[in-house]
């Protein structure tokens, strides 16, 4: 998943398209083994060392994508890229300063920006019904820690076990089920890279889709589904059709308790499908600790968790997969009024499960204007100046009123007692 202070402005990203090659690796394991120890074992592989953290355009991408694609080509399925199961992509990322121009990655100048190669792995179950549902996860990660990692320490190899192996594992374990179903609706699996670097897999697919992006009826994404804790369980678009809440509770025999959003926009790659009119679900378990940094990995994984959501998600798609009309609604992040754009950022990430009033911190990004403030995970902000923060939405639109350089006045809460900082936004 994507660093949530950059959600915005890096939806709309353009991109090109070039070749770029991949490796040999180990070949597929697996179709002896049961569910859940099957989705360990891809975990595992895929959170590997020799892996070295996935980072799109490095050795570590190839040989990620190379093994999904032999997993995909064990299963049976069809491969469904441009060329083949590969959807080749390219592109020369903005220098940092013109995301989020602050701290050191202002010294990185244009002169260093280099074109970045990556590639997205798709595979199918086509059915003669030519009406499409996709199930995308993305598979690159940090690398060895890039702009995007919250580690500060030397470079180290960031496993992205939860980010995003869990998902890929997931995907893998449902195009291995459907693969020996009969389902009258096709379906894509769609294995994304670029991801991190701001959604280029997925904005490729949306600009030169391999199926016609009319007969797509949904668009599922996993992106960190590896944390499960107790049954709760996030889930964001369900505002992109008016069936989904509806459909989700009909489904519901794992308990889950949902924390839906309604917002088809989010930090992950169902936001390039959401904005080409496509209904979507982001299923996520929550921020943590080890996001974005070596920590994360496979170890801390709750693979029963995955197996819970993918047996939801499974019977969730067979419902879908009978339905004769699906409607796609706007939710309200595509509205220019309700839009909040902005300049500056506190450099937190936001506990997304939160369900209190105001913004809960999940963690803070050193030399950054909550930390400089003293903010500390946990901390919940209230209120910025004049206006009240109830939710993400009206934190974004208080940031939305402020620029660089000017001082604020936030009021959080800490362990039950309200306090008062001043933030110097940067
Ligand atoms: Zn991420």
């Amino acid at each position: 998943m994507r660093l949530s202070h950059l959600r915005i402005c890096n939806v709309f990203v353009v991109l090109l398209c070039i070749g770029t090659s991949l490796t040999s690796c180990s070949g597929p394991s697996d179709s002896n083994s049961g569910p859940l120890e099957r989705i360990s074992n891809h975990v595992q592989e895929m959170a590997d060392d020799g892996m070295e953290g996935r980072e799109t355009g490095t050795a570590g991408e190839a040989k990620a994508s190379a093994w999904i694609d032999s997993i995909f080509k064990s299963q049976g399925l069809t491969p469904m890229g441009e060329d083949g199961s590969f959807q080749m992509f390219s592109y020369k990322p903005h220098p940092p300063m013109q995301m989020h121009g602050h701290g050191d990655s202002t010294s990185i100048g244009m002169a260093l920006v280099q074109e970045i190669h990556g590639q997205n792995v798709l595979y199918a179950l086509p059915q003669n019904n030519q009406r499409w549902g996709v199930i995308g996860a993305h598979y690159d990660h940090l690398g060895y820690g890039d702009d995007n990692s919250l580690f500060r320490g030397d470079p180290q190899i960031h496993n992205g076990a939860d980010d995003n192996a869990s998902g890929v594992a997931g995907m893998l374990e449902l195009s291995n089920r459907f693969s020996n179903k009969n389902e009258p609706q096709s379906l894509l699996f769609a294995a994304f890279s670029g991801e991190e670097k701001g959604l280029w897999g997925s904005n490729q697919f949306c600009k030169k889709p391999t199926v016609s992006l009319d007969s797509i009826d949904y668009m599922i994404n996993f992106d960190m589904i590896g944390r499960l804790r107790g049954d709760t369980l996030a889930v964001y678009g369900t505002g992109t059709s008016p069936r989904w809440m509806e459909l989700l509770e009909s489904c519901n025999d794992e308990g889950f308790v949902f924390i839906p959003s309604e917002s088809g926009v989010g930090p992950s790659d169902h936001t390039s499908f959401y904005l080409e009119g496509i209904p979507v679900l982001h299923f996520f378990t929550g921020q943590h600790p080890d996001y974005h940094k070596p920590s994360d990995t496979a170890d801390k994984i709750n693979a029963e968790g995955i197996l819970r959501i993918v047996n939801f998600v499974e019977r969730l798609m067979v419902r879908l997969n009978s339905e004769d009309e699906w409607i796609f609604t706007k939710t309200k992040d595509q509205d220019d009024e309700s839009t909040p754009s902005f300049k500056v950022t506190l450099g937190v990430i936001p506990d997304y499960l939160f369900d209190g009033e105001g913004m809960r911190i999940d963690g803070v990004s050193d030399g950054r204007p909550a930390a400089n403030a003293g903010m500390i995970r946990g901390d919940v902000v209230k209120q910025i100046d004049t206006t009240i923060v109830t939710d993400m939405m009206s934190y974004m639109t208080a940031l939305s009123l402020f620029e660089p350089g000017i001082e604020s006045n936030v009021t959080i809460e800490r362990k039950g007692k309200l306090e008062q900082v001043i933030v110097l936004w940067d």
